[in-house]
């Protein structure tokens, strides 16, 4: 590496493939497996995560907005792309040139990507989304069936899928989980006895593919699992995954300071007796969240540190011995490991107050991914 910056991301591809590998065994052969690699892969990289995850069996990416999903075919990406909601009605010549599956909840972008497949000369495909009671985008559950009906008329489209999303999945034995299954699965019920064809249906997110084996359908959506992480504490135990992501930098400067004096804005932090502080040089518009300032440690020089006084936007301070050796240009780990010493980003998040999705994604452009 030749570094032009003392702070980066890896991404370990090797981890995402095993992921993958690791969620279709218990799936089996006979569900899909749609990648999610929205967020630009939760700040892992969309174009190299869903490559890998392509070659390791992913059958269909899903992204959040058409950008995403352009970016990974302008990458050469041929398997069908999902937005996972109901872009504007603008969108609707742009997916259907590019073969963009998209949500579909209202029946305005029915009509706007019926017009846009006539006008191309092509067919284009959407899944229907199904509002099963988390109450932010989709059909109604018990209006599903008429929805449906009402769109035959319309010409050059084709329901090539239903699904829903669960708000309660990390949840093991939740009442509100069987509920919103159920409502999703009469819904289905609802659409067949009108005489359609629901084709392939889905519902399942991470922590629904890992504990709901009744929810898995005719595809999973996984996308936290497949970065190695845990959608929460409840499937820990579940499922051996492999985190892929390493927070890394070098130390940018080092010094000596004496009791009682202070480090960075604020001077929330006052040094107990002589004690070294190095600096490294990533901070909040890195990602590195301001609020987890004086909570959280890093690897530095086989030890475990703490982080002192206040992020910074660029830069943030680290607390060691009086007398450690540490040198500028010494590697530090915020996430993975250093040695036999590991640091999980789930203990990143727990500093800063959020969840490890939150953490991931909020990664910026400005560091560096490298791939391993
Ligand atoms: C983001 C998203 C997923 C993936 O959720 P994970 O918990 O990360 O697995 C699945 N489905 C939909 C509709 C989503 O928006």
């Amino acid at each position: 590496m030749s570094y032009r910056r003392y702070a980066w991301v890896e991404v370990d591809l090797g981890a995402i493939a095993d992921n993958v590998r690791t969620l279709k065994s218990i799936i089996g052969p006979k569900t899909l497996f749609m990648a999610v690699v929205k967020a630009d892969a939760y700040g892992h990289g969309a174009v190299p995560v869903a490559k890998a995850a392509i070659a390791a069996g992913a059958d269909r990416l899903g992204v959040a907005t058409v950008e995403e999903a352009l970016e990974l075919r302008d990458a050469g990406i041929k398997v069908p792309v999902h937005t996972l909601s109901e872009p504007p009605l603008t969108a609707a010549p742009l997916m259907v040139e590019h073969d963009i599956v998209p949500a579909l909840a209202t029946r305005d972008f029915a009509i706007a990507l019926s017009s846009a497949a006539a006008q191309a000369g092509r067919q284009a495909r959407f899944h229907l989304k199904i509002d099963s009671g988390m109450n932010r985008i989709g059909v109604r559950s018990e209006e599903a069936a008429d929805f449906v009906e009402s769109l035959r008329g319309l010409p050059g489209i084709r329901m090539e899928g239903v699904f829903t999303h669960f708000a309660t999945a990390d949840v093991p034995g939740d009442w509100d989980f069987d509920r919103q299954l159920e409502r999703f699965s009469a819904a289905v019920s609802a659409i067949r006895s009108a005489g359609f064809d629901t084709g392939i249906v889905h519902a399942s997110n991470s922590p629904a593919t890992i504990l709901h084996p009744e929810a898995r359908f005719d595809m999973v959506r996984c996308g936290i699992a497949l970065y190695g992480l845990h959608p929460a504490s409840s499937t820990y135990g579940a499922v051996d995954l492999r985190p892929a992501m390493s927070v890394k930098a070098r130390v940018s400067h080092v010094k000596r300071i004496g009791l009682g004096e202070a480090v960075s804005y604020g001077f929330t932090y006052q040094a107990p007796g002589p004690t070294t502080i190095a600096t490294l040089p990533l901070g909040y518009a890195d990602g590195v969240h301001r609020a987890a300032s004086n909570k959280f440690s890093v690897l530095l020089g086989g030890r475990e540190c703490r982080q002192v006084g206040r992020v910074c936007m660029d830069q943030m301070m680290i607390e060691l011995p009086a007398d450690a050796s540490v040198r500028v240009g010494d590697e530090a780990v915020l996430v993975g490991s250093q040695g036999a010493l590991a640091l999980s980003l789930d203990a990143f998040a727990e500093a800063a107050g959020t969840i490890n999705y939150e953490v991931a994604c909020a990664l910026s452009m400005r560091m560096q991914r490298y791939y391993i």
